[in-house]
Formats: structure tokens, sequence, C-alpha cells
């Protein structure tokens, strides 16, 4: 089928939307009509090949929409489905089996390398093939997606905010919740108050932490942790300072920690707040970084853990997260401001200035 698509078609470049041809869902695909797609750093990445999706490609990896209909081999889903997209995985290999798909053994190739688990695109161009992201590339009308990377969404839940769900959202909230599991009442900093450091905010109250500290260097944001459940806020300074402020606020200092900016500054002071014994956990891509592994790391037995789109098995943990939504634990729609599809440019723009927390996508399909 045609439809509109939005297209990077070089390092740098803008989004472009243009027509593009749809192949039919194949197996355990489904064609599904995009209501909404949220705007997330990774796309921002993958623009820029900080991440090497191959080019031409349409991005796009917090969808939800409508399934339209299914491959013969699915069995979840049916035509008329509400579904939120996350990252795609194979299912067959052992870290799959084991219910830990961030760990696939073809998750790079699944979510980065341009094609469908099978090898081959849905999305084309005048014959020639155009790559996808996260398997599902939600930056267009239409969406086909694995039906593995797809989570119905109940209904009374409104369909538009659901997307974020599947990557930025469960990051943060993952991360808490599924890695450092914190017990009621410990202290926790969250380094960074975008949508993923904000989603760790909410997951600590969650889960009764004591003292929520959000850091961050706009005090616009520091306001909207303290909303969402942040006990303190910490304008970031000179690290000496900032560390400072944050063991005067704990006493013996924080009993974990997240980073969600990828600065090896801030790794370095998540990792120096901490009481000795202590995990930070690293959710944020930044590259290199400097850390002086005695000092920061060894010499007071602390951890620094990679987690990967908050260590979810999307099928248990995004209806975990709407379940806390719907019981008003999880507000996490307040972190959303709505952009119609032909706007993406500027959404983009949003997003990396700070303008907005999260920009979502609406494709008029809802
Ligand atoms: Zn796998």
């Amino acid at each position: 089928m045609r439809m509109k698509a939005a297209i990077i078609r070089e390092k740098d470049g803008p989004f472009l939307i243009e027509d593009v041809e749809l192949d039919e869902p194949r197996g355990d695909e489904m064609l599904v009509r995009v209501a909404a797609s949220g705007f997330c750093h990774t796309d921002e990445l993958a623009r820029i090949q900080a991440l090497p999706v191959p080019l031409p490609a349409v991005l796009g990896h917090e969808g939800c929409g409508i399934v339209e209909k299914t491959g013969a081999d699915v069995r979840e889903f049916s035509p008329g489905d509400k579904v939120a997209f996350s990252f795609g995985s194979c299912g067959k290999c052992d870290r799959c089996l084991d219910g830990r798909p961030t760990l696939c053994e073809s998750f790079v190739t699944i979510n980065f390398g341009g094609v469908q688990p099978d090898g081959t695109s849905r999305l084309s161009q005048n014959g020639k093939a155009i790559s996808t992201m996260f398997a599902q590339s939600s930056f267009a009308e239409y969406a086909v997606v694995n039906e593995r990377g797809a989570v119905k969404v109940p209904d009374g839940i409104p369909l538009e905010i659901t997307g974020p769900l599947g990557c930025g959202i469960q990051t943060g909230a993952g991360a808490v919740l599924n890695r450092l599991r914190p017990r009621p009442g410990d202290s926790i900093a969250v380094f960074g108050c975008g949508s993923v450091g904000l989603s760790a905010v909410m997951a600590a109250k969650i889960a009764n932490c004591g003292k929520i500290i959000a850091v961050d260097r706009l005090r616009s944001r520091l306001e909207k942790a303290l909303e969402l459940g942040a006990t303190h806020a910490v304008e970031s300074r000179e690290p000496g300072e900032t560390v400072g402020d944050i063991k005067a606020l704990t006493g013996k200092g924080a009993d974990c920690s997240v980073d969600a900016t990828g600065n090896g500054v801030c790794t370095r002071m998540a990792l120096n707040c901490t009481r000795p014994g202590s995990p930070t956990v690293l959710i944020g891509g930044g590259g290199e970084m400097t850390l002086n592994a005695e000092m920061d790391i060894m010499g007071e037995a602390k951890s620094l853990i990679g987690v990967v789109e908050g260590d979810s098995n999307p099928k248990l943990f995004i209806p975990e997260l709407i379940k806390h939504y719907a019981e008003g634990r999880f507000p996490f729609d307040r972190l959303i401001a709505f952009y119609d599809f032909k706007e993406i440019n500027t959404a983009m723009n949003d997003s990396l200035s700070g303008k907005v927390i999260k920009a979502v996508l609406t494709m008029g399909n809802g």
C-alpha cells in the first residue's frame, strides 16, 4: 500500500514527508494504522548516525495504533485491537527464552539493522528498499509490526499517549523497578530530568523510596520532578557542590542513583553521591567518559550498571505501567506535548532544545 512516511535521507538531514510503499504483513507480523509516535533521543542518534541505521530510513520507535490486518501466524491480536509497540527481539535465543529480550542476541540487527527479524524491509520507494527502525518505523501513517514487539492497550486508556511506554518511559521506570529494586525508605538520586529521568522519579515513588532527589540544570525540569514525586530538587552546579548537596540531604549518601544523562561528569556525580556499596544505573548514552576506577568505584565497593530499555520484558512491564497510570500512580501523560505529524521537524527541534519533555506526533488516525 501507498502511505506517507517521514524519511531521513542523509546524516543530519531533516525529516521529509513523502509517499512510500508498505508491503503486506507476513507470518507473525501485523499491519497497524499508526495513531501516534513519540520522538525519542534514539531517533536523533539515528538521524545523526551515532547509531548507524542504514539510510534512507523511516525512523520512529515509540508507536501505537490500531491493528488493521494480521499475518497468518499471529495469535495474540485481532483487527481492531489497540496496541503500543516496543523494541523487537528474536524470541528464540536463550536470553529471549529467559524473559530478558533486552539482551536478545539479535537486538542490534532487529532494532538498528534496518530490517524486520526475517532480514528484509517492508518499506520501499520506487522499488528501492528503505530501512526500518525497531522493526516498526512509526513515523508513518501505517507500520508493519512483529507481534512480539506489540502490547495490547486496554479500553479506557487514551491510545495516543501509550507509544513512549515502549522505549523512553520503560527505560526510566524499569531502571528503578526492574533493576535497582530499592527497598521502601531507600534514598535515590536521579540525574537528568527529561522523560527518562522523570519516569525514574515516578517509579521511585511507586517503590516507596524515602528521599527522591532530582538533579538537573533547568529549574523548570526540577519543578516538574517535584510535581511528579521528587521530594528534593538539586540544581546541578560544580560536581563537588552537587555531590555535597546530596550528601547533606541524605546524611550518609544516597542508597542508589540513576544517571539518565550519559554525560561523564554526571555519571561520576551519580557514583560519588551514593553510600559505599551502592549501585548506580547508567541509562543515558553519552559515549566516552573519564572515571577513576579506584576512587569512584572500587575503593567504596560501588557498581556502575548499564541498563538497556529498563531491563524490561515489554509484554509484562508495559501492562504493569499502564495499570500504575490507570490507578493514578504513574502520570506519565504529564510529560507529553502533542504535535501534528507534519510538524515532525518542529517536534524534533523542541525536544532537542528542551522546550518540551516528550514530543508525541499524532497521525490523525486515532
Ligand atoms: Zn532473542
